[in-house]
């Protein structure tokens, strides 16, 4: 079964409605990374080819203040958007109110109207019902192509398909399922998962669904002092989530052969400043010392288990990557998933989409989601909202 998708509807002379995830890193009004605005251009030049008239929608940061309005003005969007399709682009500094209504109404077909921030709406991240309906009387479709945002049953990703009869899944949204579905759900086997990060608590979810569906589970990052100290081991001051241990205990004894930890750890005896760095066995971690990388011993480890994979789903960087000290771990693990033969190789969007984009190995894996929490959920086995109201074909 496959979702209805933007190829499916016929747009010529339509407003067709997209929610895209235009929500890109910026500093002022510099986009750091506009990966996001051109992973959305084939739905956006498809439809604008195919003589829609397109309206897009979507959130950019978080809005809590007038403050967080100004810095997160959607124009800046719209100028770089302009410079990446050839389409005619209108910015329209409104989320609601005539001067939309009026923009919408003079589009031409194959132009764009880029709205506002959907969340200087208060009611946009409380699916509030009229809001949801009023942005749906601005289209005669929808399309759902925000795969980051599709995890969220908001106003923009599930209120407007709620109310809409013409609804389909664009083709960004529709290749991030494709390649996660298959992972998921018939992967080619043997089927490794690699899992880190700061917290066992965000990964719960993943860890239980991947115990049941993948060959192997390795684990370093953060959350592998969890399991370390649940395992009776020393740690030092490493990151320890204490009511957590009693689940790691569990996922040690579920995971049996197949669930991998660090075997060694690389310590220093300050976070901020550290001027003591050495590598220890795992669980012997002297007071005073915290665990901020995996060791050599374990990346040797992991390449063993990584060997001969045919689907690798990775997310969460295997220490604190953003410190050159502590960065070889998640460097080396990154590496070597670039270069393994012939396998699917999956990141599941954050931390280890930047690893590997700054390390220049981008081009070298099957797919980087753009979607951290959306992918992670996904692979949790739930249920995406945004996903959930497209009805299949
Ligand atoms: P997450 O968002 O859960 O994937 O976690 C990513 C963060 O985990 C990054 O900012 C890393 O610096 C952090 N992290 C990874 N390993 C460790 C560690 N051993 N100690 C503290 N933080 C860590």
């Amino acid at each position: 079964m496959s979702k209805v998708t933007v190829k499916d509807l016929d747009v010529k002379g339509k407003h067709v409605i997209v929610r895209v995830d235009f929500n890109v890193p910026h500093k002022g009004d510099t986009i750091t990374d506009d990966n996001r605005i051109r992973a959305a251009l084939p739905t956006i030049n498809y439809l604008t080819e195919n003589g829609a008239k397109v309206l897009l929608l979507s959130h950019l940061g978080k809005i809590k203040t007038d403050e967080d309005k100004v810095k997160n003005d959607m124009s800046i969007v719209a100028k770089r958007l302009a410079e990446l399709t050839s389409a005619p682009v209108k910015f329209v500094n409104a989320t609601r109110g005539p001067e939309l209504e009026e923009a919408v109404k003079a589009q031409e077909n194959g132009s764009i109207v880029l709205m506002q921030n959907t969340r200087y709406e208060k009611g946009e991240t409380k699916n509030d019902p009229e809001l949801g309906k009023y942005w749906a009387s601005l289209g005669d479709a929808f399309v759902e192509d925000a795969f980051g945002s599709v995890h969220r049953a908001h106003a923009s990703t599930v209120g407007i398909p709620s109310n809409m009869k013409e609804v389909a899944v664009g083709f960004l949204v529709e290749k991030e399922l494709n390649v996660l579905g298959k992972a998921l759900n018939d992967p080619q086997r043997p089927f490794v998962a690699i899992l880190g990060g700061a917290k066992v608590s965000d990964k719960i979810g993943v860890i239980e669904n991947l115990l049941k569906i993948a060959d192997k589970v390795l684990i370093g990052g953060g959350m592998s002092y969890t399991f370390a100290a649940a395992n009776g081991g020393k740690i030092g001051t490493s990151l320890l989530e204490a009511d957590k241990e009693d689940l790691a205990k569990e996922f040690m004894e579920k995971g049996k052969g197949k669930l991998f930890l660090p075997v060694d750890t690389v310590i220093a005896n300050d976070f901020d400043n550290p001027t003591d760095i050495k590598t220890v066995k795992a669980g012997e971690i002297p007071d005073g010392y915290m665990g901020l990388d995996i060791g050599p011993a374990t990346v040797a480890e992991f390449q063993k288990e990584l060997a001969g994979a045919k689907t690798v789903f990775w997310n969460g960087p295997m220490g604190v990557f953003e410190k050159p000290e502590f960065a070889k771990g998640t460097e080396e693990i990154c590496k070597t998933l670039a270069e393994l033969d012939g396998a699917t190789t999956i990141i599941g969007g954050g931390d280890s989409a930047s690893a590997a984009k700054n390390l220049g190995y981008a081009d070298k894996f099957s797919h980087i989601s753009t979607g951290g929490g959306a992918s992670l959920e996904y692979m949790e086995g739930k249920e995406l909202p945004g996903v959930a109201i497209i009805p299949e074909k």
